[in-house]
């Protein structure tokens, strides 16, 4: 282990219990928000209101989809990172270093840039468009 790596992973740590405690409370406002509209679902019998509700319950569901899916990646690199088993901050597709820069914009990255610009580059086209885009 390298001297400074200790106060970097302190940091990385830091960040991705931020990133685990935020996404949960995001999530808990999105399943508030979504019990709240689903009590007065049935008050207002317009259609419009219906189908106006139909894509925002699809547009949330993306969007916890998302949420669910960083606060499973940010569970995982956090348990890696106290695990010490050596695999946080490698890549998963060629082993290499994850660069410092990448881990402190996105601290559970599971890919270098390299690799990622790859699988992004594979993915169809729908899937790049949904969710966000990591590419630091
Ligand atoms: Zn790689």
């Amino acid at each position: 282990m390298r001297v400074c790596s200790e106060e970097r992973d302190a940091r990385l740590h830091a960040m991705l219990v931020m990133v685990i405690n935020e996404t949960q409370r995001q999530l808990g406002d999105i399943k508030r928000n979504l019990r709240a509209t689903s009590g007065e679902r049935r008050a207002v019998g317009d259609v419009t209101d219906d189908i106006i509700r139909e894509v925002d319950l699809t547009a949330v569901t993306a969007q916890s989809d998302a949420l669910a899916s960083r606060l499973a990646a940010a569970t995982e690199a956090l348990r890696r990172l106290e695990s010490g088993d050596g695999t946080y901050g490698f890549c998963d597709d060629c082993g290499g270093t994850i660069s410092e820069m990448r881990l402190s914009i996105l601290p559970f990255a599971t890919r270098c840039i390299g690799c990622q610009e790859n699988v992004e580059q594979r993915a169809p086209l729908s899937r790049r468009q949904t969710g966000a885009r990591y590419t630091a």
